[in-house]
């Protein structure tokens, strides 16, 4: 029986398929779905009155959304892939085949599969609606696109393009691909059908010409093979095999003829698909679906029935460099926003950052002026008190003081409706400390968002001991609203990615002080995959920041070892990061990028070598250690929480597949060696937690499966929100 796929065919002889998977939003090539389109296809290749085929989908945001994940993440083998993968290229070949043209009409996500199934037909028609996007997303998640669409995109839109297309993973609106060539035009929804059959009377029964590009012909292609070469290594630094080998497809298929084309995408798939890179990139997203389902611990017993729905209007407390942020995002979301600060000139600065981030994001094409507008438009600056009874939401972000907090939170207590969730944006205070006067400190948690608000996915959902289940749902409802990715973590110091980063910062200035040269500090963690070293780093969030956090968590955590003053010293010189021209670096004109020159009395006369292998495990093993003990406390439920965790919320090197499974890939025992050599070498900050000690002697592992699917129910779709982050 087909399910996925319903056909019908017009008096004038046009076979429509209409993808519209049961009892869900997504469409996907799942077995079961390619089954139905052969199916299908008997029917098409066998009649031979039909004119034309249009392919479409019935669902709100998504044509097809691309092959079903789960085929590659378990058990996998060379073979079952190889035979996933013919599976794909002969349905779509027999697509390309077909006697009479064929029109793809894409509105939603057309994304890997999805638009590979659409490059299989003559034309594509989309709607110009801004769930419309089409990419081949694949090497982001370290494979690459097999199905055809290697060979057939580099023909379509020429070399150049393609290249950018397949290597970044880049998901294009209707008019990005329109500019490219990877659509041929815009149609508004409601009239796609129409246009499509317009489109194949109009060409009366004629399949399309091939194209030809300058592009694709020595010794233009060469050339550009070598630049996207050029560029795909400094991306990569070496650790993303897969945009290399796509880009080696798509020039080899310049030549090749088809099916040897189609053989050769085949078969770097497989290598690709069978490297632990892949394996964790692919768990990574997997995660990250899970993460937007998240659910209520068990313990909280069934949700309650309905958490608030949707917020329409929020109050943000602070309009800080988090304030503004916050401000700025919710209300790019729809939401209406009362931003509160105590004065005008901290509000005046807040609508200035705030329209600053709108600006930049018109510019680059994430937003229309008007979008733009609208959305600041919907932000109130206040600082004196205005009535709350609209307001459905609060979130504090003012400054990290815990006696100012709770004064903030005891004046908002009456005079917000009762069912308002009380957030704080709090770093490292006590969710319960803040609530502790109340007198409901049941509707108090923590929203933590990262800094900047807008490049960061990652929300950590604070659960304090007296937050309920109402308040936690609303609180997960809303992180998923405005579309960013949340965590659920125990209200404890630092709560999970702060505690993990701090151990690791430290000992990067620990190592500073000890001699060793800031460019070889920052290099091993490069190299090692992480987005930039620890020192840099430090001077992104601000030293003044890192400095209090540590601070704060020194007191909390006994275990973290001496804090030297080197970080003191250099805010007392205002050397604090970027924010004012100097840190570990200089950010004046001129020596931007360069080390700070002046550091030379905080260090050793005589520097110290670098033993990379050394300063390596020093720092990871800082991590490791730390995100094991958030295990070993329950900070979180699972380690698949603190690796998601950690590389949404910082960047840690994905095809690791986060410390947690990078521990495991090194081994259990030899961690536990490591730290204790460390221990003794170094200082007593290093001995493994118990849980390490403990997982070493039983030979556990934090996964015992190579890779579990966090959730069967998972479905596969790279939709994503409207993000900075994916332009
Ligand atoms: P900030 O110093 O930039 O801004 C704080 C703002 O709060 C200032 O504009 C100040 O005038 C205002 N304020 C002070 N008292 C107030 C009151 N009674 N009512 C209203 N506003 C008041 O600080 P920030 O960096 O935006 O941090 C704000 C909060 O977010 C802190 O709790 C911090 O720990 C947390 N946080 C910061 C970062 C970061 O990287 N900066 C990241 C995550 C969380």
């Amino acid at each position: 029986m087909n399910q996925n796929i319903q056909r019908e065919v017009s008096d004038a002889g046009i076979a429509i398929l209409t993808f519209d998977r049961p009892d869900s939003t997504a469409n996907i090539f799942d077995e079961r779905t390619l089954d139905e389109l052969n199916d299908h296809l008997d029917f098409l290749e066998a009649e031979k009155s039909l004119q034309g085929l249009i392919i479409q989908s019935a669902k709100s945001k998504i044509f097809i959304a691309g092959a079903d994940l789960n085929t590659f993440g378990k058990e996998m083998s060379a073979a079952r892939v190889a035979m996933a993968i013919e599976r794909g290229q002969k349905t779509f070949d027999r697509i390309a085949r077909l006697p009479y043209p064929s029109v793809a009409t894409i509105h939603g996500a057309a994304l890997g599969g999805g638009f590979e199934v659409a490059l299989a037909c003559d034309y594509r028609l989309a709607s110009g609606d801004s769930a419309t996007k089409v990419g081949l997303p694949e090497t982001k998640l370290g494979i690459l696109p097999a199905w055809g669409g290697l060979t057939r995109l580099p023909k379509l839109i020429g070399l150049p393009n393609a290249l950018e297309a397949v290597m970044s993973g880049r998901q294009y609106s209707a008019e990005q691909a329109l500019k490219r060539g990877m659509i041929d035009s815009i149609v508004p929804r409601k009239q796609l059908t129409a246009a499509a059959v317009r489109k194949i009377q109009q060409v009366e029964g004629k399949k399309r010409a091939p194209r030809t590009h300058l592009s694709n012909r020595p010794p233009l292609s060469k050339m550009i093979k070598a630049q996207a070469e050029k560029k795909g290594m400094a991306r990569t630094h070496g650790h993303y095999p897969a945009p290399l080998k796509a880009l080696e497809v798509a020039y080899a298929s310049l030549n090749l003829p088809y099916e040897q084309s189609l053989e050769n995408e085949k078969n770097r798939f497989i290598e690709l698909a069978l490297t632990e890179t892949a394996q964790n990139l692919i768990g990574i997203f997997f995660l990250q679906e899970r993460a937007k389902k998240l659910k209520l611990p068990k313990e909280l017993g069934p949700a309650p029935a309905a958490p608030r729905q949707t917020v329409h209007r929020g109050l943000v407390i602070g309009a800080g460099v988090m304030g503004a942020g916050i401000a700025q995002w919710l209300s790019s979301r729809g939401i209406r926003v009362i931003l509160k600060d105590i004065g005008p000139a901290p509000l005046g600065n807040g609508m200035r950052s705030i329209a600053k981030l709108y600006g930049e994001a018109v510019k680059r094409d994430l937003f229309s002026e008007v979008e733009a507008r609208n959305g600041f438009d919907r932000i109130l600056p206040i600082y004196e008190e205005v009535p709350l009874r609209e307001v459905e939401l609060v979130i504090e972000a003012a400054v990290e003081k815990l006696e100012l907090k709770k004064q903030i939170f005891a004046d908002l207590e009456p005079r917000v409706r009762s069912d308002v969730v009380l957030a704080s944006n709090t770093s490292a205070l006590s969710i319960d400390a803040i609530a502790e006067s109340l007198q409901h400190p049941e509707r108090v948690v923590g929203i933590h968002f990262f800094n900047p608000v807008h490049r960061m996915q990652l929300v950590e959902i604070v659960r304090g001991t007296k937050t309920d289940a109402t308040t936690l749902n609303t609180a997960i409802a809303f992180v998923r609203q405005i579309g960013k990715l949340p965590v659920l973590v125990k209200d404890s110091p630092g709560f999970l990615v702060n505690r993990i980063l701090l151990p690791y910062l430290v000992e990067a200035v620990r190592l500073f002080a000890a001699g060793y040269r800031i460019e070889n500090i920052d290099r091993v963690m490069v190299d090692f995959g992480m987005p930039m070293g620890p020192l840099r780093l430090m001077d992104e969030v601000g030293l003044d920041v890192a400095e209090h956090v540590a601070k704060e968590l020194e007191s909390r955590l006994k275990h973290l070892g001496p804090l030297n003053d080197t970080l003191n010293k250099m805010i007392a010189k205002k050397w604090l990061g970027r924010k004012s021209g100097k840190g570990f670096y200089d950010y004046q004109s001129g020596r931007e990028g360069k080390t700070n020159s002046e550091l030379g009395d905080l260090q050793p006369a005589e520097p110290e070598i670098a033993n990379e292998g050394d300063l390596r495990d020093r720092l990871v093993l800082s991590m490791i250690n730390e995100a094991a003990r958030t295990i070993e406390e329950k900070v979180v439920e699972v380690p698949e929480d603190a690796d998601f965790a950690m590389i949404v919320g910082t960047g840690w090197a994905p095809f690791r597949g986060g410390p947690l499974r990078y521990s495991d890939h090194l081994g259990i025992a030899t961690v536990v060696s490591r730290l204790n050599n460390l221990r003794d070498r170094v200082g007593t900050y290093f001995a493994p937690c118990q849980l390490l000690a403990e997982m070493a002697n039983r030979g556990g592992s934090f996964y015992p499966e190579r890779n579990p699917i966090p959730s069967a129910e998972t479905e596969p779709q790279f939709e994503k929100g409207r993000h900075e982050s994916d332009a």
